[in-house]
């Protein structure tokens, strides 16, 4: 079958590799239909995660067509059209049990290595690095899908790919990311970031109740993309983020913010430089610029909600304004299977429409150019689907001219 394969920093290549076959009786394989390229598979791409290997095959937000099952699968039949959830997770662990699906202790095989960095393993993602399983990602034609009466929803006919593929990740993260916030009644909501995750949480922070979102970034696209979720926006390199809003919020701060942004942020000045230096010297292996904005701005006694991606170590973390003023931080991997079903409801309901993140959807086969116009924001791209029976001419760029088709 075709696959995006890594092959080094900014390095990946549509190769032929062997098809995946059940491993495990638990297993399935599904005839890809739909995935997506996702900000985290820029971390990969700029070779920030250890443990990647030559031919790994990327990509963790799929969809398709269930076409062979292995003997234990109960709850799927060939034909069924899924999305899968981007964690692996076995169903019957303490974790699974408590719904905190992302900390699964039984579908990391490689469970040793993620301990050496981070002291005990998160669960297995498809196509995120050996410590992370190594397992083979989506971005394919096929792929295996472990424990498969755990993860994947079915998914009713008559809802297009494009508005349910993303319950695979961005929806859910950026749903749990204002989940985390505790929304009450008039709340102002701080979001940094307004990638693909960022829009989830805009729209997400609205779902649960906030009054007014405010989202940070300085992509033109994405910000006017903000905007059309109802939040106001500062540009960071045109604004002082915390004056600003200082200003907004009388003074106080928002009741919360999210860091949607993660290890590789960038921002205006000598700190953007100071962690350039500090990570490029192996010194700190992440940018922790949101998030130290994101504790400043926060008013005394919120939550800072941390869904960005980071990899290992930080430098200069303000712990004393943590700890004096009484915020609380919440994180971690989605747990993407405790989401699907409500907001698979949601988007049945006419609430949501996914599908208003994607501005470009390409063949398989051009996979490497797709990373290359998102990880260098060229062409106004915020998110890509990549389909491998593309043959360019469903005329989907035809409907919105908000969005470009690229061949
Ligand atoms: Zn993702
Ligand atoms: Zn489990």
């Amino acid at each position: 079958m075709r696959a995006l394969t890594w092959h080094g920093r900014h390095d990946v290549r549509v190769d032929s590799v062997p098809d995946p076959e059940i491993v495990n009786p638990r297993d399935a394989i599904l005839k890809v239909t739909s995935t997506a390229i996702c900000g985290s598979d820029l971390h990969l791409y700029d070779g920030y995660i250890p443990t990647l290997r030559a031919g790994d095959v990327l990509g963790h937000e799929f969809m398709g067509e269930v076409v062979e099952v292995g003997r234990s699968v109960r709850k799927l039949a060939i034909g069924d059209r899924v999305v899968v959830p981007f964690p692996i997770a076995c169903g019957a662990c303490a974790a699974c049990k408590a719904q905190s699906y992302s900390l699964c202790e039984n579908s990391n095989p490689n469970a040793w290595m993620a301990e050496k960095f981070m002291g005990h393993s998160p669960a297995g993602v498809f196509g995120y690095s050996h410590m992370l399983g190594g397992f083979a990602g989506g971005q394919a034609e096929y792929a295996r899908v472990p424990f498969a009466d755990v993860g994947p929803l079915k998914i009713p006919n008559g809802l297009d790919d494009d508005k349910v593929l993303f319950l695979s990740d961005i929806f859910p993260t950026g749903y749990m990311a204002a989940d985390f916030c505790d929304i009450q009644p008039g709340d102002t909501i701080a979001i940094w970031g307004c990638g693909p995750v960022g829009q989830f949480s805009i729209r997400s922070a609205f779902l649960l109740g906030a009054e007014r979102v405010i989202a940070i970034d300085a992509v033109p696209e994405r910000l006017k993309m903000a905007e059309q979720g109802g939040a106001e926006t500062i540009n960071y390199e045109k604004q002082n983020v915390y004056e600003a809003l200082m200003e907004m919020t009388g003074g106080r701060g928002p009741d919360a913010c999210i860091d949607d942004v993660g290890m590789e942020a960038h921002a205006p000045g000598l700190i953007f430089a100071y962690d350039r230096v500090k990570q490029a010297m192996m010194l700190e292996t992440d940018r922790p610029h949101a998030l130290r904005e994101a504790i400043m701005c926060c008013r005394n006694g919120g939550v800072i909600s941390v869904i960005g991606v980071y990899g290992g170590f930080i430098d200069k973390f303000p712990m004393g304004s943590v700890m004096n003023r009484s915020l609380t931080i919440k994180t971690g991997q989605a747990h993407v299977q405790r989401y699907m079903r409500p907001l698979l409801q949601m988007i049945e309901n006419g609430e949501i429409d996914p599908s208003f993140v994607v501005t470009h959807r390409m063949s398989l086969d051009d996979a490497p150019h797709a990373y290359d116009i998102f990880k260098n924001k060229q062409d106004n791209c915020i998110k890509v689907v990549l389909k491998p029976d593309w043959d360019g001419n469903e005329g989907a760029g035809a409907k919105d001219d908000s969005y470009t088709v690229v061949h």
